[in-house]
């Protein structure tokens, strides 16, 4: 089902960070909704999706000439001081309407003349790839996160059909890494994988974030809980991997091939 599109015309971007985010200034969300819909995204469970009638994942609003009013809000906000920037909290900035609208390509050009101190940009979408030019001109004041929850696509597709297919996102870690780019493979929120995924990482990157339900989700796994996530994991007969010390076994599994130093586990793997 497409989902339904509306213009918004925003009279800030630039949200404060808290809780999870605290070691940032500020987040930025280029939309707000997101057409990847996973089943076990917490926004789902925020007012943003809450206060709508709509499903979450069936509607996108569509920050239109957002590149003005955050063009002014950044040069005010490094007044200040120093200016890090989360992006994206509740929205997947290269979800497929960036293709056409490239209202994410319209803040990074903000920023490639302006840049703030850091910049961290999560997604789970090859299209951050059309980006590079400006990614290289923040240089190391940017680090693009690449989700790969899982390096299996039955499993992928299980919790969310709507997302990019795990091929498109690894090779686009490659293309990252080969260009320059800082970058982290992001296994958040850890789902059930093959025993050869740290292996299939190790090629690609040198920085890799671990992050489950329970220590990521702001409540101890508990939002998750309330979005029925376990019966995902039932319908499978992965129970096991429903579990808040099931981490320890990719952890286990990526020490094999990464240093200690190269492992962030949780919130760590998402500081500046
Ligand atoms: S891509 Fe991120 S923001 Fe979008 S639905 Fe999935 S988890 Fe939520």
């Amino acid at each position: 089902m497409k989902p339904e599109y509306l213009y918004k015309y925003p009279k800030t971007l630039l949200n404060k960070g808290t809780g999870f985010l605290s070691g940032y200034s500020h987040s930025l969300n280029p939309y707000t909704g997101c057409s990847f819909g996973c089943s076990y995204c917490y926004v789902r469970q925020m007012p943003v999706s809450t206060f709508r009638d709509a499903e979450w994942g069936s509607w996108v609003d569509i920050k239109k000439d957002a590149a003005v009013v955050f063009q002014k809000e950044l040069r005010r906000a490094k007044t200040k001081g120093p200016v890090t920037i989360f992006m994206s909290s509740s929205t997947d900035p290269y979800q497929p309407i960036e293709y056409k609208e490239q209202i994410t390509r319209s803040m990074l050009e903000v920023m490639a003349g302006d840049p703030p101190d850091f910049l961290f940009v999560q997604t789970r979408s090859p299209l951050v790839r059309r980006d590079i030019d400006l990614f290289l001109r923040l240089g190391d004041k940017v680090r693009v996160s690449m989700t790969v929850e899982t390096d299996r696509e039955d499993i992928r597709k299980h919790f969310s059909p709507n997302a990019p297919p795990i091929s498109a996102r690894l090779k686009t870690l490659q293309l990252l890494a080969d260009a320059g780019v800082p970058t982290q493979a992001t296994i958040a929120p850890m789902l059930p994988s093959s025993e050869e995924f740290a292996e299939r990482l190790r090629s690609l990157v040198n920085r890799v974030c671990l992050d489950d339900y329970f220590m990521g989700d702001g409540s101890g796994g508990k939002r998750t809980r309330n979005l029925g996530i376990h019966a995902l994991y039932k319908q499978l007969g992965l129970e096991e991997w429903y579990h808040p010390a099931a981490y320890r076994k990719v952890y286990e599994r990526l020490i094999q091939v990464f240093s200690e130093e190269q492992i962030y586990v949780s919130q760590k793997g998402f500081e500046p």
